[in-house]
């Protein structure tokens, strides 16, 4: 995985950039929950099924089906009732950007983006990222802020870009 911090960032850019209208600050949160839930996964592990089962780390939890399951279920809550169709696209953009993110670093198997249908793991050409420890104890020393300082520039930065890009687009659209 990316670190767990980094995960969110990815719909919480995205989700500031469109603004409260679009996106309101529960859905925002919710996303940035579900850009986490992937790594629910590695209680496999514990149970015993191995990394490169359909059920283990990086397997269905972090396939583009699961993302659309999931955001099918959130968008469905009573509460966003009158923003679905959008709020779905938001979380299925959260939620399969942590496999996205998974595919891009440095170790690890890749990212079952299409389990069930088949079980092959894809990495994506460019993998920048180093990969996180699982382990929260892993990630305070040296080789933790190796890893945090490939996130800023892979992921934070071209987060931040973009979201201003998103800002000024959506600026000019609203003055014009
Ligand atoms: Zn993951």
């Amino acid at each position: 995985m990316a670190s767990l911090i980094t995960h969110p960032i990815v719909p919480f850019s995205l989700g500031v950039a469109l603004g409260r209208r679009n996106i309101p600050l529960r859905a925002l949160f919710l996303g940035m929950m579900l850009s986490m839930l992937p790594d629910a996964d590695v209680v496999a592990f514990r149970f015993g099924i191995p990394y490169d089962h359909m059920l283990g780390h990086r397997g269905f939890s972090h396939s583009l089906l699961f993302a659309g399951g999931i955001a099918l279920l959130c968008a469905g809550l009573p509460l966003f009732r009158g923003m679905r169709f959008r709020l779905f696209l938001f979380f299925a953009f959260a939620t399969a950007s942590h496999g996205v993110l998974d595919a891009m670093t440095t170790g690890g198997k890749g990212v079952g983006f299409f389990i069930p249908f088949e079980p092959e793991r894809y990495f994506l050409p460019l993998r920048p990222i180093l990969v996180s420890p699982l382990s929260v104890k892993g990630f305070f020393n040296e080789r933790g802020w190796a890893v945090f300082k490939s996130e800023l520039l892979w992921v934070w930065l071209p987060c931040a870009v973009a979201a201003l890009a998103i800002f000024i687009f959506r600026r000019r659209e609203a003055r014009a």
